[in-house]
C-alpha cells in the first residue's frame, strides 16, 4: 500500500516504498518512518521522512507529485507562509535542502 498525501481539491502526492539511505530501513507507512515534515510547495506536496531507526530526515526519490489546481495551489502555499511566517518553498529543491540542513543541526546536536 502505498503512502497518499492529500490536499483538498489542490494537490496529491503518493508515495510507493521508501528506504532510508542512512540506514537501509525500507518502509510503506508510518511504522518506520514520520511524515511530519512534509511541506506544501508550488510544485505540489513534497514528502519529507524521518527514520525512526536512525533520526535521519529525507525527501523519498519515489514520490509522484499531483497538482489539481495549480494557482489555488499558489495561493494557499502563499496564505501558509504569511500565516505561519515561514520563507516559501518554491520546490523540491528548496525542501532537500532544508532537509539537508535539519540533518546537519541535529548531527550538530549530538556532539
Ligand atoms: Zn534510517
Amino acid at each position: 500500500m502505498a503512502l497518499k498525501f492529500r490536499l483538498k481539491g489542490l494537490a496529491e502526492t503518493f508515495v510507493d516504498s521508501i528506504t532510508c539511505p542512512c540506514c537501509g530501513v525500507v518502509g510503506v507507512d508510518d511504522q518506520n518512518f514520520t511524515t511530519e515534515l512534509t511541506k506544501v510547495t508550488y510544485q505540489g506536496i513534497i514528502v519529507v521522512v524521518q527514520c525512526r531507526e536512525c533520526k535521519e530526515i529525507f525527501v523519498p526519490p519515489t514520490q509522484r507529485l499531483g497538482v489539481l489546481d495549480n494557482e489555488a495551489l499558489r495561493g494557499a502555499v502563499e496564505k501558509d507562509s504569511t500565516d505561519s511566517g515561514e520563507a516559501i518553498m518554491p520546490g523540491i529543491a528548496a525542501v532537500k535542502l532544508s532537509a539537508e540542513k535539519l540533518n546537519a543541526l541535529r548531527k550538530g546536536c549530538l556532539h
